[in-house]
Formats: structure tokens, sequence, C-alpha cells
């Protein structure tokens, strides 16, 4: 297999745009190519937790992120049944990890801020309005077949990167399957002017009930915040709309007065791609895995996906390394969204939306109990980290996958849910 420089790089979300930057930074030739006529900034994820602040720094963009939005430390869980209120800051590790706070800003912004450095860098472009639509593979290359508002053409690479969201079509195209299920809530993202931190709230707050749950955030430093809730999945988005306003009363103070900049819903997902890798073709972010944004896992994974990719795909083309690196790759972000953040997410899910009295006690005893332990505090606190690539070693296969079979429970390889009624299906319908 021929190991050239050459890339193309599907979707200019975040996942993409960063994968494409440090591998430009490392010498590829990289093209990006983007279905939209420029980055999709509907409202979505905001939130950058300190694994990814390190992501970052580790490809030299955290000092220009900060600039960006608010850094903060604190988050709050709000118990719906008592009352009660639990607390934890990021400034409880600061003695651990440089990376002790969280950053705010729209995950667009950060896509522009990294696409203006790409561009900046030798052998790079980005091809807007170009949506892919077939693939084809030798051992020589990689084949993409695009539409463009010129008409049908053909891009050459050496290797080509699925970073096409969780509808992903490079996903289809090389045949592997989105396994897993799509929950039957929506999911609504409101924006709204509203400065939630004169009432009570701190930066990232979760509202646990079982009907008027809710994620409030800060969104940046100009009194935008983030409130994500549940709806009806049978009502239709003009109807979720015109409910905006009734759903966010729930958490506004009495007679508060706000401006919604935007609102959207969305379905929510824990699906993972059969592989991560076929061939010259690799897969990243929301192509390679989807999950439900409770805890902010999917947005966190991608990044962590591009930092690994990164580094493999470098080493082979820098010929550091033989395509080995690829499987791993393939195989490490794959295990780490099946072991770590598929789970994660599915329980801060459960955690946030549970109806069961005695259990949504018992959570409020956990959490609790959680934070009058400074040790454990600080474990959970750091936790976030696991989400790291391990790195890569020749004999893997013998040994680090060896040992992940060994510790291995049943269930751990499939995507796994909270209730027999999920339909488990090998694509999003
Ligand atoms: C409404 C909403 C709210 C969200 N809120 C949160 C949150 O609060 N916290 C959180 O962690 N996560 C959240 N998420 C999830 C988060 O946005 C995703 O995890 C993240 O966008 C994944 O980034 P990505 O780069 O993998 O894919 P995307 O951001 O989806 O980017 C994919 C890109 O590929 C392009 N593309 C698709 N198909 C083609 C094609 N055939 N040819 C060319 N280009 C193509 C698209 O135009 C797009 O630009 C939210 C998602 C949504 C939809």
């Amino acid at each position: 297999m021929s190991k050239g420089k050459r890339v193309i790089v599907v979707g200019a979300g975040p996942a993409g745009v960063l994968t494409a930057y440090g591998l430009a930074k490392q010498g590829a030739h990289v093209t990006i190519i983007d279905r939209e006529a420029d980055v999709v900034s509907s409202p979505r994820a905001t939130i950058y937790l300190p694994s990814t602040c390190k992501a970052l720094d580790t490809l030299g963009l955290l000092e220009e992120a900060k600039t960006l939005g608010p850094s903060t430390y604190d988050y709050q869980c709000f118990f719906a049944l008592t009352g009660n209120v639990g607390r934890m800051s990021h400034k409880l590790v600061e003695d651990l990890t440089p990376y002790h706070f969280i950053l705010h800003f729209g995950q667009h912004i950060l896509a522009k801020m990294v696409l203006a450095r790409f561009l900046a860098l030798p052998n790079t472009q980005i091809c807007w309005s170009t949506n892919l639509v077939e693939i084809a593979e030798n051992d020589e290359k990689v084949v993409a077949v695009v539409d463009t508002p010129n008409g049908q053409q053909t891009l050459e690479a050496d290797w080509l990167i699925g970073a096409d969201g969780a509808r992903s079509t490079v996903r289809k195209l090389i045949g592997a399957s989105f396994d897993g299920f799509t929950w039957p809530d929506t999911f609504m993202a409101a924006n709204i002017y509203f400065d939630f931190g004169l009432h009570g709230y701190v930066p990232s707050n979760m509202i646990s009930d079982p009907v008027n749950w809710a994620v409030i955030a800060q969104i940046d430093n100009t009194g935008l915040w983030r409130v994500a809730y549940g709806e009806d999945s049978e009502l239709s988005e003009e109807q979720r709309l015109a409910r905006v306003d009734q759903r966010l009363r729930h958490w506004l103070p009495e007679g508060a007065e706000y401006t919604l900049e935007r609102a959207n819903s969305y379905r929510v997902h824990q699906r993972s791609a059969s592989s991560y890798r076929v061939g010259r073709v690799l897969l990243a972010g929301d192509a390679a895995h989807a999950t439900n944004p409770i805890g902010g896992m999917g947005f966190t994974s991608g990044i962590q996906d591009a930092l690994t990719l990164i580094d493999c795909l470098s080493s082979v083309i820098n010929e550091h390394a033989n395509d080995d690196t690829l499987d791993w790759y393939a195989y490490e972000r794959r295990r780490i969204f099946l072991e770590v953040a598929n789970p994660t997410a599915i329980e801060f899910k459960r955690r946030t939306q549970e109806s069961d009295p005695e259990r949504r006690l018992e959570d409020e005893r956990n959490f609790l109990e959680m934070t009058a332990n400074e040790d454990i505090l600080r474990q959970a606190l750091m936790s976030v980290f696991i989400l790291e690539s391990r790195p890569y070693q020749s004999d893997w296969r013998d040994t680090l996958v060896k040992q992940d079979l060994d510790q291995q429970t049943n269930g751990k390889t499939v995507v796994g849910g909270t209730s027999s009624t999920l339909r488990r299906t090998t694509e999003i319908e």
C-alpha cells in the first residue's frame, strides 16, 4: 500500500477541521470538502471539557481558544425532587492538571478559528458546496466522486477521512454499519440571552427531573446561554418551537424577560460504526459514533479521535510507522467509545431524566456523598481524561487487545441501552 501525503477530509465540523489542521501541520496535503456553503452554525456543542482543552493545547490552539469564550470551573446539579443542589469545581484538581477549567463557545466558532489557521498552512484547501457521493479505492489511491455547483468531479488522494457527521455518507460507502439505537425522545437546544448567573446558576448546570429536566450552560461572554431540554417526538418542529417560551418558564425566574436567539430540535442516538477503518478510509467524530449529548461525550470524543488520527496518520505519511498504526487508531477509538463514552452518556441521561423516586434519591445521595469526599471528587473530575487514547505500541494486538479482552465483561463491545423496548438497528432511520 502506497503512503502518499494527499488527504481528503470530508466534513468541516470540529472533528474534520481539527484533523485536517493537525495533519497539514505535519506536512500532509489536505483538502477539506463540505456539502454546505459555510461552517454549520446551528446551536450545537458549546462546552470544552478539560480533555478537549488539553487536546487544543497539544495542537497549539488553546491560547486562541481561551480568547473566544469564558473559562469556568463550576458545575451544579439541581435535584428537583428534594430541592437540593450538588456542586463541584474543577479548581479542586488544579494541582493535578493544568487543564482544570471548562471553555464555553459554540463549536462553529472553533471550526472557523481552526479553518483560518488551516488555510494559512501550505498545501491546504477547502471546497464548500461539495457533496461526496461515491468512493473508489485501490492499492495506490482513493478516488472521491463529488457533486459541486459546477457538476460532478473526481478528487484523488492517498487517504480519505470521513468526518461527515452522524448520517455519514463515507460510513455507508465503506459498508460499515452504525449499530445501536435511536432514543424515543427529542432534544431541544434553545439559545437565549438571559443571565442565569444572576439567578443561582453557575456556568454548567444539570436539572434532574423526569419531565422538566434540562442542561443549562453559559455559551459565551455576550450573555448567551443554552437551555437543552426534552420534547415530545410526536409534535412537529413548528409545535415544538411554539412551546419554547412555555417550556423555558420552568427554569427561568418568575416574570423573567429574555431574548430567544435560536432554537432547534434533534434526535439522539447511541451508535457506533462497525469499523473505523477500511483500507485508505478512516472515520472520525460523529461519523464513527453518536451519543446523546448529556455529559458532552460526543463532541469530546470526536476531538480525541482527531488527536489520535493526526498522530497515527501523520506517522504513516512521514514514514515513521507502517499502516498498522491506523488499525490501532480504529481499534482504540472504537473501544473507548464503547467502553467509556457510550455507557457514561447513557448513565448521564438516565440520571438526568430518572422517573423512579427511589433511584432519584439514590442518585442524589451518591452525588452528594461524592462531593463530600475530596479524594473521590478529585478522581471523578479527572475521569474525563479516560477518553484519551493510549499510545500506539507495535505489539498492541498481543498485549493491549488481550488485556482488554480479559477485562471485558459481557456486553461491553455492543452499544448497550437502558430499556429492552429500544429498537436496535444498523443505521439511523
Ligand atoms: C442540535 C445539536 C445540539 C448538540 N448539542 C451538543 C452539546 O450540547 N454537547 C455536545 O457534546 N454535543 C452536542 N451535539 C453533538 C455535537 O454537535 C457533535 O458531536 C459534533 O458536531 C460532531 O462533530 P463532527 O465534526 O464529527 O460532525 P459534524 O459537526 O456533524 O460535521 C459534519 C460535517 O460534514 C458535512 N457533510 C455531511 N455529509 C457530507 C457529504 N456527503 N459531503 C460533504 N460534506 C458532508 C456537514 O455539512 C458538516 O459540516 C449536538 C448536536 C446537535 C445536532
